[in-house]
């Protein structure tokens, strides 16, 4: 185990800056620490209650599996989080539609995508994963099997949000556009906190040695009803492999799947690049094919790998990500950018 002291030393002074707390170290991070105990990041500060969670798996020697699924189901749970699950805005119809995937240290993976009316689209891909032939369940077929399976109907669509599509409704440019962060979506404002996307991608590794990752999301705010984003695509929004490491992604989901970004991530990973170097040359592989668009939008990817070592890279500013170990529940990481 190494102490805090020891992580900052352990680390070089060309990467992303840390917040720990409500202290924020101008120390950097180019490749965390080799780690032989367990450890749980995810995307965007919500990702500290998330691994919170998952923490309670993984510091009793829990399988991965059984932390990353119990880490989302935080954000998938909490309506004040209007892009993942409950609370999550709708499509263009308002309609909440979620994407959801999971994958094992075996590489099994389970799917489900535009899933309406259930609050854990996270279990229900757990269990297409486990109970199903199949990957992917879409639409009305992941519904009924959720149902089922004994999940509850229920309505989704939170007063916040409601409100928030009825502001949009009033322009309804289709425009569909994943923002800077900050930069809240236009030309409506969303109210309090909300923000038109941000998925949770989870990525752990437990006490055994062994990866496995999870990734929910209700998408980009007001997109067409049926529209699926990298999220629930294994190998764009998730991609695990035991033997080398797991990657996530948050951003702009089209540019994503067109890139079989997290899969990429993994690949470049097994070449040898460090995580967050592995991340930087996927979001360049985006900004290269797309030098004009890609400057306009987001996309940041998050990896962790076989030896415990994690890293980022987006092309905007303003991608955080949060880490749990055994030294510290609650580090939030700004990842470097492009930008
Ligand atoms: N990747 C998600 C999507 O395209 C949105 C996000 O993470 O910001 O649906």
């Amino acid at each position: 185990m190494i102490s805090r002291r020891k992580f900052l030393a352990a680390t070089s002074l060309t990467g992303a800056s840390i917040v720990t707390g409500n202290k924020s170290f101008s120390n950097f991070v180019k490749e965390s620490p080799v780690l032989n105990s367990p450890i749980v990041i995810s995307t965007w500060d919500f990702g500290i209650a998330a691994n919170a969670a998952a923490w309670q798996i993984l510091k009793n020697k829990g399988r991965a599996l059984d932390a990353v699924e119990k880490g989302v189901q935080v954000p998938e749970a909490d309506p004040t989080n209007s892009s993942v699950g409950y609370g999550g805005l709708p499509d263009r119809d308002g309609r909440v539609t979620l994407d959801a995937c999971i994958m094992d240290e075996l590489g099994n993976c389970g799917s489900v995508a535009a899933l309406e009316h259930i609050m854990h689209p996270i279990s229900v891909a757990r269990l297409v994963m486990e109970k199903t032939p199949h990957v992917m369940l879409v639409g009305t077929g992941a519904l009924q099997f959720a149902l089922e399976q004994g999940f509850k109907k229920e309505n989704l669509l939170i007063p916040s949000s409601e409100k928030a599509w009825k502001e949009w409704l009033k322009n309804a440019k289709y425009q569909p556009e994943i923002n800077i962060e900050n930069k809240l979506f236009s030309p409506t404002k969303l109210p309090g906190n909300q923000f038109n996307h941000d998925t949770i991608g989870m990525l752990a590794l437990d006490a055994a040695g062994n990866l496995s990752g999870a990734c929910t999301t209700s998408g980009m705010a007001y997109k067409m009803h049926g529209r699926v984003g990298d999220s629930p695509i294994i190998g764009a929004g998730l991609y695990i492999d035991n033997e080398v490491g797991g990657a996530t992604s948050t951003g702009v989901g089209e540019e994503v799947i067109r890139n079989v970004g997290s899969f990429l991530v993994v690949e470049l990973m097994r070449q040898g690049y460090p995580p967050e170097e592995a991340c930087k040359e996927a979001v360049m592989r985006i900004i290269r094919k797309k030098p004009n668009t890609a400057k306009e939008i987001q996309v940041g990817f998050l990896a962790l790998n076989k030896k415990g070592q994690y890293g980022a890279f987006a092309i905007q500013k303003g991608f955080s990500y949060a880490v749990c170990d055994a030294n510290d529940q609650k580090l939030l990481v700004k990842a470097n950018s492009y930008s």
